[in-house]
């Protein structure tokens, strides 16, 4: 199975973007094992589809990420995609847009992003300011998902590979742009990647399920039957507008 992750905040919240620190570090163990292979996400669909494999990212770069998050995975030296709304930073995540119960909490600054990257952090797009892109016209969406390349590559000296649609929200115009910008682009669909995967629509596995354990099943038919339990429940909830 290979699949990539989805993380948001550390913090002890509880909160449907959150994970604690003691949860996030068991599955860090887990990942420092290195009982599945654990790449960059740009790699993942290169990797043959009968070995079990994953891609670790994070999005909106809260500050946490720097306090808590990198320290860690930086110790095991494991690959991860940050994916930043590149207006936003310095700022916190209060873009709305969401029914969920989030907390606000301070995103990074450019600064603190900047010696990341030096350290071997890959950024990813999260377009500019988070908006719902399928609501914007065509200017909008060439400002936000290309313009947020251009300030990256400018602020990093590094041009994004990807690129992560704010809120799981798109339509056929905003994937075409990201193709003209990225090598890949990930999405909030709850599944696995595909034996073969549209690399500009490719699904992720948000880490909030696992908070209890379990993501060491990895691969066992326990864990795909859960991915499919999760992905079943998530549509009926977005069916009846709950999502
Ligand atoms: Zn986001």
């Amino acid at each position: 199975m290979r699949a990539i992750l989805t993380y948001h905040s550390v913090d002890s919240s509880g909160s449907p973007i959150s994970i604690g620190e003691h949860e996030l570090r068991t599955h860090i163990k887990f990942f420092a094992s290195r009982s599945v292979q654990v790449v960059p996400l740009e790699w993942l669909h290169k990797v043959p589809d009968d070995r079990h494999a994953l891609a670790i990212t994070f999005d909106d770069g809260f500050q946490n990420f720097a306090d808590i998050a990198w320290p860690h995975l930086k110790h095991q030296d494991l690959p991860v995609t940050l994916f930043v709304p590149t207006a936003r930073l310095g700022g916190t995540n209060d873009w709305g847009g969401t029914k969920k119960k989030v907390p606000t909490m301070p995103l990074m600054s450019w600064e603190t992003v900047a010696k990341l990257v030096e350290k071997g952090l890959s950024l990813g797009s999260h377009s500019s300011t988070h908006p719902h892109l399928e609501k914007l016209d065509d200017a909008g969406l060439e400002r936000e998902i290309a313009g947020s390349s251009a300030e990256i590559e400018k602020r990093t000296g590094v041009k994004p590979k990807a690129f992560c649609y704010p809120f799981g929200t798109f339509d056929d115009r905003c994937v075409a742009v990201a193709k003209k910008h990225y090598e890949v682009a990930v999405t909030t669909e709850f599944a696995a990647l595909s034996p073969t995967p549209d690399l500009h629509r490719l699904p992720r596995l948000d880490a909030y399920y696992w908070r209890g354990g379990g993501l060491d099943r990895w691969g066992s038919g326990g864990f795909a039957r859960k991915v499919s339990w999760h992905a079943f429940g998530r549509r009926i909830r977005a069916a009846v507008g709950g999502g």
